[in-house]
């Protein structure tokens, strides 16, 4: 896959924001050299709010921790028919060194945009502005919530939010989200309906024999023996326990016990992740994890403790949002066609999908040469949002909303 396979003119899909884009490039450079970690964005929600507040928007800050939402009234938005959108972009960075050598790199040790972020949050600012100025002559109809979320790092920000009232206080009827993917090019654009990013859970085990010497094992449970069985057993789990016909994943990562030649350790533990695309199969893996647990402990002896942990719940698109997204994308120019397939990487903008219809889209930005600078690989330490896709993402913000306004009540 490469650029040359996409057939649209991104220069047609700029000029509409032209004017906004030198600003929007120096806030990006900026977000990404003052990168900050989750539920600390504080400099980040304040640059958000003050710009959200020259606008005009009525701002709101503090939702969730450090989340801000600012709301766009337009038309009638009133009327009790009036329809209402979230927008939602994540403002955290990732507790990792940059080593990009850039300009504008990470003036803050130890923190680094490295999953773009920075973009995130500068594409739907540069799209609330793009809306103030235009929704008037567009005769948009509704209101418009732009959600800047903490923390979606592992930490769960957009959960907050919900917590703290998110939607109670701010109405959605609809809710939206991009994610740059560099797996794709500029230019195109992927979503698809149902799940798209995959639950993420965690499990960590503690096998307990009583310890003692190694030429004398009848006289304790052997940890490192059962904790082997268990390891084997887990494996089993997806291959004979989920249908066939869905995807998930099980992966023991870390198994650690024993420091001698000579001596049976007491104690031995296991940690792992589990992926999967819908809560069933969840229930099922935890099921027949916990059950494993128990044979071995009752076959060997050893002491087995289980602790599985739900992360972030499978990202799932309602059909008519992904659509919706899709048909936006491709409105205003971009390469959008349904993805083939759903990702096993997670996204905490999952806990609001299980509460409003919505959809999540990949925006293709590319990748640079492996191993210069460049470097767009997710997470990677030489990792930087492309600009050139900042105009693509905020005009898609901007024809979601129009759509969505226009688009009646979800059905
Ligand atoms: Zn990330
Ligand atoms: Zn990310």
């Amino acid at each position: 896959m490469n650029s040359s396979s996409v057939n649209c003119d991104l220069s047609a899909i700029a000029a509409p924001v032209d004017d906004l884009l030198p600003d929007l490039v120096m806030l990006r450079h900026d977000l990404h050299a003052h990168p900050e970690l989750a539920f600390e964005e504080l400099r980040t929600a304040g640059i958000v709010a003050k710009a959200l507040s020259l606008l005009g928007l009525e701002v709101h800050e503090g939702v969730g921790g450090t989340g801000v939402v600012g709301t766009l009234c337009c038309g009638e938005a009133q009327e009790s028919s009036a329809l209402s959108v979230g927008l939602r972009a994540d403002m955290d960075a990732l507790p990792m060194v940059e080593l990009g050598q850039r300009s504008y790199a990470s003036c803050s040790p130890g923190k680094h945009h490295g999953c773009g972020h920075d973009g995130h949050t500068s594409m739907l600012l540069g799209a609330a502005q793009q809306l103030v100025r235009t929704h008037k002559a567009l005769g948009l109809s509704g209101t418009v919530h732009f959600i800047f979320q903490p923390a979606e790092e592992g930490k769960g920000g957009a959960a907050r939010m919900i917590e703290d009232g998110l939607f109670e206080r701010f109405p959605c009827d609809r809710v939206f989200a991009l994610h740059n993917w560099p797996d794709l090019p500029l230019g195109k654009v992927q979503t698809r309906p149902g799940p798209i990013m995959a639950a993420a859970d965690r499990f960590d085990i503690s096998v307990r024999g009583k310890g003692g010497h190694a030429a004398q094992p009848h006289h304790t449970p052997d940890a490192i023996l059962a904790a082997s069985q268990l390891v084997a057993q887990l494996n089993t789990i997806v291959a004979r326990r989920i249908d066939p016909g869905e995807s998930a994943v099980l992966s023991v990562t870390r198994i650690e016990g024993g420091r001698s030649h000579n001596v049976l350790p007491a104690e031995v533990q296991i940690t792992g992740t589990v992926r999967s695309f819908d809560t069933a199969s969840q229930d099922r893996i935890e099921a027949a994890l916990r059950a494993a647990a128990n044979g071995v402990s009752l076959a060997s002896g050893a002491e087995i403790e289980v602790k599985y942990l739900r992360y972030y719940p499978a990202t799932v698109n309602t059909a008519a949002e992904a659509a919706l997204a899709l048909d936006a994308a491709h409105a205003v120019g971009l390469h959008a066609e349904v993805a083939p397939r759903a990702a096993f990487t997670s996204e905490d903008f999952a806990f609001m999908l299980q509460r409003k219809p919505g959809a999540y889209l990949w925006l293709g930005q590319g990748r640079a040469d492996p191993g210069q600078d460049g470097e767009r690989a997710l997470h990677h330490p030489c990792y930087d949002f492309n600009d050139d896709a900042l105009p693509l993402g905020v005009r898609w913000f901007c024809e979601v909303a129009k759509r969505s306004l226009a688009a009646g009540v979800p059905g």
